[in-house]
């Protein structure tokens, strides 16, 4: 993976390649599947299994991609969806609007239903997210606030999946992000995150975007620093074939209540 960097997601960034690079659940990598079933196994354990639930649940980082949301739309009442680039948003109200050249993310909402029990209910979860996502807002981890001028409720879940290590550049500018986010919870409330360790690149397409390398120490330390107390860690090894990195990190955490 050698050649250019690029760093100006506006400009840069294509929803489409992102999405057929990391999510072709059919017939992309086997490494990039097994991500996914990663994925979806600890939100299905966080928000199903587990019963984190509550009003409203916001996504930081959102990027093109529905799946973070599929097990938690059966929790929350409300869900906001955030990003940093206008095409990812408008790729996201694509799919919320069920337009012409969406993006097909059955075979990976089907996926999900089958771990919630039955397979064939994967249109009936689609139409619950449609209806549980109320806003889709423009968000600057590295600005404060994150979310500009809109109001939004303080949240009872802040979930924010693989986008941290790609909109921090150095692990201070990281941890400034999380406490940004800590920010945003009611106090009590959750913070859920997965995050690439040790990475250094991916591949958006032909394009190569660079990340900030994290051990699992610095990630709970980063947490606790925002003021959350981690209540489960999930490291593997699983590595994608279209990103230098070194495993995966999935993380729930708990505001302090008196915050
Ligand atoms: N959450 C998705 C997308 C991750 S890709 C998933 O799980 O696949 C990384 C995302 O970080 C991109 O959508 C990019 O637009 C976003 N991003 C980059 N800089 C950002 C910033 N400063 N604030 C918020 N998001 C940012």
């Amino acid at each position: 993976m050698e050649g250019k960097i690029y760093k100006d997601y506006e400009k840069e960034f294509s929803p489409r390649d992102y999405l057929d690079t990391f999510y072709n659940f059919n017939s992309g990598p086997v490494a990039e599947r097994e991500i996914v079933k990663f994925s979806l196994q600890n939100l299905y354990q966080t928000f199903s299994a587990g019963g984190l639930r509550g009003d409203v649940l916001i996504d930081i980082g959102s990027g093109p991609t529905i799946y973070q949301l599929l097990a938690a739309c059966e929790a929350f009442r409300e869900i906001i969806v955030t990003d940093y680039t206008p095409q990812n948003l408008q790729e996201l109200q694509k799919w919320l609007k069920k337009e012409p050249g969406a993006y097909d993310w059955s075979s990976i909402v089907q996926h999900a239903c089958e771990l919630e029990g039955d397979r064939s209910k994967w249109q009936e979860k689609e139409a619950k997210l449609r209806r549980t996502v109320t806003r889709v807002l423009k968000c600057d981890v590295t600005k404060t606030p994150p979310l500009g001028s809109a109001q939004v409720p303080l949240a009872d879940c802040v979930l924010t999946f693989l986008a941290m290590e790609c909109a921090c550049l150095d692990v201070d500018t990281y941890r400034a992000a999380l406490r940004r986010l800590a920010d945003l919870l009611k106090p009590g409330g959750h913070l859920v995150t997965m995050v690439t360790l040790g990475f250094q690149s991916y591949m958006v397409g032909p394009k190569k975007f660079p990340g900030v390398y994290l051990e699992r120490e610095t990630v709970e330390k980063a947490v606790q620093d925002a003021g959350c107390q981690v209540l489960k860690c999930n490291c593997t090894p699983l590595k994608y074939s279209q990103a230098l990195c070194e495993g995966l990190c999935f993380v729930v955490a708990r505001k302090s209540p008196s915050a």
